[in-house]
This record gives structure tokens, sequence and C-alpha cells, in this order.
């Protein structure tokens, strides 16, 4: 069996490692700058990544031998998916190994919006005890409007439902039977925006998504609507949704998510209404050990030639 030569370089679980050691060479360089990438990438077969290593063009004709690139997650938003399939580089990702994890948080999100518990901590730490502002709402009898009913999605859709919740959810590729098993009633995006009390997103940034939740969506939401974004930055237009939770228009905003990442203390990652969390969508052990678990056997069977299950390009 041949010797490949495999590079990681944002990090991955033990449990990924020891696999592809089994069969290949392993080199691991977390935060490696793009320069250094390219002056280094000429030697592998595989290059596995998650969400930082930008995987350009550059990098490909700088990798004569890459084969296959491998994401320890989801999102290929990182990868020029158009270069690898100019190169005839296989690339491959691990799309169901993270889908509990973000949908917990996503959950997790929506509970901490509607009562405020990160504010509620940070006030008792500062020694007060501001009892009478915490003033909430429930999830229960509300109405959840899920944009985006993939794997992420119908799990959050299953949570809201076991809540309590009435679930609504605007997906233009989920058929009936699917919705059906999800708890859920498919609507329009305009009723969406008019009917959800909170909105969660689960759907992909690509051109048609960027800006989706801009001045003109949030205009149709309900006043007082609650927004958990654990999707991708740049779905939600940032100004826009600032200038919403300034109005009143939007009564709490939860991000995992954001344009530039990291965004830095902005406004909105200040705003007393706006709950952040530094992208851990993913951050689970049991999410991270399966990433790298899946995507260690998907980039040995495309480089021996096996059937893939999860071909991205
Ligand atoms: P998925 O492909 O299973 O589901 C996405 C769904 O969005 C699909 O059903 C698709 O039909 C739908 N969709 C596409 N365009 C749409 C549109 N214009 N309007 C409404 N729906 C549309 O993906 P998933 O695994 O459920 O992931 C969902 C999102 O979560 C992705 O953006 C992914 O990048 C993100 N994610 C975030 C984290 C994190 O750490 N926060 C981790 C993993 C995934």
């Amino acid at each position: 069996m041949p010797n490949y030569n495999i590079l990681i370089t944002d990090g991955l679980d033990e449990r990924g490692q020891s696999i592809l050691r089994a069969s290949a060479t392993v080199d691991s360089r977390e935060s490696t700058p793009a320069d250094e990438l390219i002056d280094i990438i000429a030697d592998y077969e595989a290059l596995i990544v998650r969400g930082q290593t930008r995987v350009t063009a550059a990098v490909m004709d700088a990798a004569p031998k890459l084969r296959v690139v491998g994401r320890a997650g989801v999102g290929v938003d990182n990868l020029d998916l158009e270069a690898a399939k100019q190169h005839n580089i296989t690339v491959v990702n691990a799309p169901s190994s993270t889908t509990v994890a973000v949908a917990e948080l996503a959950f997790g999100l929506l509970l901490a919006v509607a009562r405020e518990i990160p504010r509620a901590d940070t006030t008792m730490k500062q020694g007060e005890w501001l009892k009478k502002d915490f003033e909430g709402v429930e999830l229960s009898g509300k109405t959840l409007g899920v944009i985006g009913f993939g794997r992420i999605g119908t799990e959050v859709g299953k949570r809201a439902s076991a809540f309590g919740m009435n679930v609504i959810t605007y997906d233009p590729n989920v058929s009936e039977h699917e919705l059906e098993h999800g708890n859920a009633e498919p609507v329009s995006l305009q009723d969406l925006y008019a009917w959800s009390d909170f909105i969660s997103l689960h759907l992909p940034l690509n051109v048609q998504t960027r800006d989706l939740i801009g001045p003109q969506a949030i205009s149709q939401m309900r006043d007082g609507v609650r927004i958990v974004s654990t999707a991708r930055g740049g779905i939600m237009d940032e100004g826009a949704l600032l200038a919403a939770l300034n109005s009143g228009k939007v009564a709490g905003a939860a991000l995992d998510v954001f344009e530039q990442e990291p965004p830095g203390l902005t406004e909105l990652v200040s705003h007393p209404r706006v709950i952040a969390t530094p992208h851990i969508g993913a951050q689970t052990a049991e999410a991270q050990s399966r990433a790298a678990e899946d995507i260690a056997s998907e980039v040995l069977a495309a480089l021996q030639g096996k059937p893939l299950r999860w071909k991205v390009a």
C-alpha cells in the first residue's frame, strides 16, 4: 500500500489522526499562514482543514501532488471549489458530524435570548440583583420560523416541537415528507417573516443568501422578533440588524457567526440585546471526534480510489 503524505492545518481530533497514521505520514501544523502553506504544500497528497485555512487557487497551483482536500466539518466556503475542479482535486467534507452540536447550540441560544441568561449572569457577577429587569418570554406556544430545513434545521425543529413551539419553515429544496417528519409546516418566506416570534437560520451562505436578512426582510417581521444565527456570517446583514435592535423592531439576537471572524468588539457584539458566541456551533467533544473520524476515513477512501460518501467537488 502506498504511503501518503497528509497535511493537517487547523488541528484534528486524535481519533482522526490515528486512523490516518495507519496508512499515511501525517503532519499537523496549526495556524499556518497562507504564504507558508504555499511553500510547504508541494509534498502532500492530501490536505485536511477546518474553517480557518483558506484553500485558494494559489495553494492548489503550488500543490502538484494534491489529490484531495478534506473539510473536517460542514461549511466549504473557505475552499475554492471551482479551482479544485480545474486542478482535478477531490473535495470531501463530514456533513453530519456536527449536526447535533449546532442544533443544540441554536436551541441553547433560543432559550438564552428569550430569558437573557448571559446578561443575568453578568450582572450577578457585578454584585447586582436585577430580578425585575429580567422579565423574559416563554418559548412554549410561540412560533419558530426555521429558514433552511436541512440536517441542522430539522433537529432544531424537533427540539422546538418538544418545547411546545409551533414550527414553520421555509426551504425551497425540501419535500413535504421531510417537512412532516420534522414536525414543521412549510410556508413562504414572507409568511415566515410575518408569523414568527423567533427565527433561526440554518441555510448555507451563497450568492442567493448573502444579506438575506436585510432591511427589507426585517421590515416584514413581527415587532419584537428574536433572531438566532448559527449558520454563516454574511446571511445576516449586520448593519440592518443593529439598526433594528436600536429601533426595537428586533427584541434580541443571538449570533454564533459573523461577517468577519473574529469581529472584534463591534457595536453589534457589545449591544446589550445581542448574545455573541465565537463560532462554537461545532465545538463539542463528540462533534469534533466524529468529524475527525469521518474526514479521516473519507480522505483515505479518496486517496485509495474507493467510493465516497461525502464528495463536495
Ligand atoms: P444542509 O445542507 O443539511 O441544510 C441546509 C438547507 O438550507 C438545505 O435543506 C437547503 O435546501 C436549504 N436552503 C438553501 N438555500 C436556501 C434558501 N435560500 N432559503 C431557505 N433554505 C435554503 O446544511 P446543515 O448541515 O443543516 O447546515 C446549515 C448551516 O449551518 C450551514 O450554513 C452551515 O455552514 C452552518 N453550520 C454552522 C456551524 C457553526 O459552527 N455555527 C457548524 C456547522 C454548520
